[in-house]
Order: C-alpha cells, then sequence, then structure tokens
C-alpha cells in the first residue's frame, strides 16, 4: 500500500498540492487505511476517528487504501464519505477536479536528489492482483487478477528514480512471480531489461509464492549469482502440510526446502525472506510444532523469518472454517515463534526449552 500512497502523493504534487504539516489548515485529508490484517484494520478505523476530530471543519476527507474493498461495513459505521480503493485510482480525477491524470505519473519518489545513499531502496510497482486462491486472504478482493504493468511504463519511472540517485530497487507487486504473464513476457525478461540499462543496480523481489519460485528458479539463477537480485520475499506461511491444504496454498515442503537450498548455493549474501501465519482454524499443536520445526530449519538456513496471527477478513473462506483458534493460544503460539526468529543466534541454546515449552501447551 505504501506504493498506492506514494503515487497519490506524487499526484497532488503534479496538481499543484502542497503536504500541510498540521491537519488543522488542511484543505484536503487522505486517510491511507489497511485491513489486511483485524489488528491494521483496528488502526485504520481509530486513525479515522482521530483524523474526523481534529481536521478543520471545511476540509475534505478521502479514504484510501483497502478498508473500502475488505470492510465496507466497518468503514460506514465511522465515515460516510468518499472512499477510493486502489483499482479505481482513476476516480480520483473526477473527485478533486484535477488539471492532469493520475495515468500520467510516470514518478513516485522524492524531487530531491538522492546525497550519496548507495542503500535507499525504492519502490518501484510492476503489476497489480493475485492469481492465488488462499483461503485466508482478502487482499486478492481489493486488486482482482494479475495485471502486470507495461515493460516501457517501468521503464520510465526507472529511468527517474536512477537519475535521482537510486541504486536499489524493490520490485513491488501482489504476486511478483506472475509478472509478464498477461503480456506475454515473464519476469525473468522485465530483469533483463532493468539490468541492461543500468549495469549497477539490484533488485529484490517481493511475493513469490513457493510453487512460482519453483517454477522460476531456473529462471532467476542467472542473476541471483550475478548479485543482480539482493533479496527474495517467498512466504511459506506454515510447515503443516495439512494447514497448507487448507490455506489453499498445496506446495510440496520438500520443494521449497530444496529452492531455498539452491537459492543458498547461488549466492550465499543473498537475502531469503519468509514469513508465517500463526493459528489458522482448527491448527493442532502438531501442526504448530511441524511450522517450528521448518523454522529452526530456515534460520539455520539464514532465511530471515518472520511471523503473524491468523486474523479473520471478512468474506474469506477460512472465516467461515469451524475450530477457530482461541486468541490466547493463538497469541501463545505467536509469541513461541516469535522468540525463535528474533533469537536465532541464540537458537541453540534456547531450542530444547522451546521445545519443552512447546509440549506442555497441548
Ligand atoms: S498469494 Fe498472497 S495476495 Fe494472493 S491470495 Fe495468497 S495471500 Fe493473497
Amino acid at each position: 500500500m505504501g506504493a498506492d500512497f506514494a503515487l497519490i502523493k506524487a499526484y497532488l504534487r503534479n496538481n499543484g498540492w502542497a503536504l500541510s504539516r498540521k491537519i488543522k489548515t488542511a484543505d484536503l485529508v487522505i486517510v491511507n487505511t489497511c485491513a489486511v490484517v483485524k489488528e491494521s484494520e483496528d488502526e485504520s478505523v481509530a486513525l479515522i476517528k482521530k483524523v474526523q476530530k481534529n481536521k478543520n471543519r471545511s476540509a475534505q476527507m478521502l479514504i484510501t487504501g483497502c478498508l473500502p474493498s475488505i470492510n465496507k461495513n466497518r468503514l460506514k459505521q465511522v465515515f460516510n464519505g468518499t472512499a477510493v480503493s486502489p483499482n479505481s485510482f482513476q476516480e480520483l480525477d473526477k473527485i478533486l477536479n484535477t488539471k492532469s491524470s493520475i495515468s500520467e505519473i510516470k514518478y513516485t519518489g522524492s524531487l530531491r536528489k538522492l546525497k550519496k545513499n548507495k542503500y535507499a531502496e525504492y519502490r518501484l510497482r510492476i503489476g497489480w492482483g493475485c492469481q492465488g486462491k488462499c483461503s485466508y486472504c482478502a487482499v486478492r478482493f481489493v486488486f482482482g487478477k494479475p495485471r502486470s504493468r507495461p515493460i516501457l511504463d517501468i521503464l520510465k519511472e526507472y529511468d527517474i528514480a536512477y537519475n535521482k540517485g537510486y541504486r536499489r530497487f524493490i520490485l513491488i507487486a501482489n504476486d511478483s512471480g506472475t509478472y509478464g504473464e498477461d503480456l506475454n513476457i515473464s519476469l525473468a525478461h522485465l530483469l533483463d531489461k532493468l539490468c541492461q540499462k543500468y549495469k549497477e543496480c539490484r533488485f529484490a523481489l517481493s511475493h513469490l509464492t513457493p510453487n512460482k519460485l519453483k517454477e522460476m528458479l531456473p529462471s532467476l539463477e542467472r542473476f541471483i549469482r550475478q548479485d543482480k537480485i539482493w533479496r527474495i520475499y517467498v512466504p511459506v506461511c506454515s510447515g503443516s502440510k495439512r494447514i497448507l491444504k487448507l490455506m489453499n496454498r498445496s506446495y510440496d515442503l520438500n520443494d521449497f526446502k530444496y529452492c531455498v537450498t539452491r537459492l543458498r548455493n547461488c549466492n550465499p549474501n543473498l537475502e531469503i525472506k519468509t514469513l508465517f501465519l500463526v493459528g489458522l482454524p482448527s491448527e493442532t499443536e502438531k501442526d504448530f510444532l511441524d511450522s517450528l520445526k521448518l523454522a529452526e530449519w530456515l534460520i539455520s538456513n539464514n532465511v530471515v523469518t518472520d511471523c503473524i496471527a491468523y486474523s479473520s477478513r471478512p468474506n474469506t473462506e477460512a472465516s467461515q472454517m469451524p475450530n477457530q483458534i482461541d486468541s490466547q493460544i493463538k497469541q501463545e503460539r505467536l509469541k513461541r515463534l516469535s522468540i525463535l526468529c528474533s533469537f536465532f543466534n541464540s537458537l541453540n541454546n534456547n531450542k530444547e526449552e522451546l521445545l519443552g515449552i512447546s509440549n506442555k501447551i497441548s
């Protein structure tokens, strides 16, 4: 959502708006929401209430982000004005009566040149949407089917960001492995173009599913070997075969481990990141221990491992599943996995203790 909000900011700047430092003096107030998990939805709702209370009475207020698409009813309870979802930004032209259209924006970063900061990362949007059907996910309702941004469009923004001094680019998409399928090209094709244009630039890939990673690995390996890709984010979500099936993410965990090993062998310095989702309905202690075990293996292979708790999202399959997990058990499991993730350096010392705790909670 950050990349989309940057787009709105650039669009407003292009139409002569300036950022107001104080909410009271703003003529237009935009609250960018997130409702991917229940906690972020609660925070967004609290922010909407706070902004309504503090803004100038005559200021126009807009809601953007995924809350309008994920939980329209909850939004209606606190706000009855205009909301724009990430799939319908073109509506902003009419709502704000702007001279130049949001579709004309080719650069969303800062207008200032970067002062020597070779690690500054530029978020370069390459596509929207996802072809997955994960049972817990509401994001797919927001963006719909995968749509790739045309290469020429991406290259224009890449050019401008390069000239501002950026050399590291995070390629943003909800499902980056599907990039290009609707244009009869591939992610490797895009990477080729980007690498050919500016040889010193490096890239991070966001949101690759384990299945896509397996499929694409042969075409990605040369970029990894040449150190063109510095990070790959591939959320594994669970170490339990049964839970993965319930999530509609039926990949083979041995294949996933094989891919991680191959990536590691390709470039020991590659940053591999993953995420676990804890507490899907019916998750048993045994399922959770499978995740814990997989996390241990990943951590011992230098995979940056993180975790979040499952939260029920409206209209998802998982929200209708029986045996929702008690929130105390969920939080306890989350804590155990978080400890493992955060203190992986001391993993070997703590391993027995962690497994001891896990045996007690069943
Ligand atoms: S792959 Fe990601 S965005 Fe797509 S349905 Fe699954 S969780 Fe949602």
